[in-house]
């Protein structure tokens, strides 16, 4: 185990944009010790003040449409415009086939090699919707920091894009022209909750279908009716190879920005997201609670038969089980 540094030490660190320590103040936030969770509690309480002054940037897309390549070249032209970036990678995948993100991150060289960028693999432990629920945690810490633009990448494959539109402020779907399926495992869903769509790759021979791309996504999106924000999410086109279009893109997020800003749905949008991680986290650890608990766990060993087999009705058992629990709770002190 890490030896572990006093609450004052991880927030001088933090606050003067130290990268060692906020790394560490991350894997402090991960722990799942209870003298851990005491102590990255108040940490994360007390620097809740300087928080909140960055765009939160999500980023998903599927595997191979060039989430790392474009994060480091988008990475790039934001510390050119003097930004600190720093990119949070989820990895909702033990059941993805190999470990792409963390190879990715080696991809990342040029991005993590500036002192003004901070890039962060996937947070161990348990998740809130595919994606690990400290990742909400550590974003609040990078802003601490001094961190401006913090970017959140996902793999498109489902549930983590949900979680993940829930913690940012903007949300960038990457799309690639592909020949008739425009689609492309991209559930229609995904591309609702998106608030701009880049067409990746648009470069060389694959310039051309990325327009047509663009043309059909726009037409698709005209079907979806606009959210409670007004926002019609633009479709671009960019190639992190070339560079083209990426400064566009940025200056669409900045428009984003300050329109939402000026119509209060920034704020609101936010205020929602704590409400709903609130709520969220309330879920998880009465659920694990239950769980826990071995006057629990010996009913349900000893019924779930009957559950399974059609003898005992899963609502009846379940209104048990809980009663159950309750009456045999004891709270712990934190
Ligand atoms: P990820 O799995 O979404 O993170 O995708 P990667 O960033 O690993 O990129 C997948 C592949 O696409 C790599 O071989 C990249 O070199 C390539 N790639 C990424 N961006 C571009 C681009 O803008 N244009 C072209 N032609 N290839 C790209």
């Amino acid at each position: 185990m890490m030896k572990r540094k006093s609450l004052e030490e991880y927030k001088e660190g933090v606050l003067s944009g130290n990268r060692v320590l906020l790394s560490q103040a991350i894997t402090l936030v991960e722990s799942t010790l209870e003298s851990d969770i005491h102590l990255a509690g108040k940490l994360v309480q007390d620097l809740l003040p300087f928080s909140g002054k960055s765009i939160r940037i999500g980023i998903t897309g599927v595997p191979g449409v060039g989430k790392s390549t474009f994060i480091e070249a988008f990475g790039k032209i934001l510390l050119e415009e003097g930004k600190k970036v720093a990119v949070l990678a989820v990895d909702p995948s033990s059941q993805q086939s190999k470990g792409s993100i963390l190879g990715d991150k080696t991809r990342m060289e040029k991005l993590s090699a500036d002192k003004r960028a901070f890039i962060r693999p996937s947070p161990s432990g348990f998740t809130l919707g595919g994606v690990s629920a400290k990742t909400r945690e550590a974003m609040l810490l990078c802003e601490a920091a001094g961190f401006d633009v913090i970017m959140v990448e996902t793999v498109g494959v489902g549930q983590s894009e949900t979680a993940v539109k829930g913690m940012v402020d903007f949300f960038l779907l990457l799309m690639l022209a592909g020949a008739g399926d425009e689609l492309q495992g991209i559930k229609k869903g995904i591309m609702e909750m998106a608030d701009g769509i880049l067409v990746h790759k648009a470069d060389g021979d694959n310039l051309k279908a990325a327009k047509i791309a663009r043309a059909n996504y726009r037409n698709a999106l005209h079907l979806f009716p606009l959210g409670e924000n007004n926002w019609s999410p633009p479709v671009m086109t960019g190639s992190s190879l070339t560079g083209e279009g990426l400064k566009d893109c940025w200056m669409k997020i900045q428009d984003y920005q300050e329109k939402m800003q000026g119509s209060g749905y920034f704020e609101k949008n936010r205020a929602g997201q704590r409400l709903k991680w609130l709520d969220e986290y309330v879920q998880y650890l009465l659920g694990k609670a239950f769980h826990e608990q071995v006057k629990v766990q010996n009913l349900l060993a000893n019924e779930k038969e009957h559950v399974k087999d059609g003898t005992l009705n899963p609502m009846t058992f379940a209104r048990k089980l809980v009663n159950v629990f309750f009456e045999n709770f004891k709270p712990k002190n934190s």
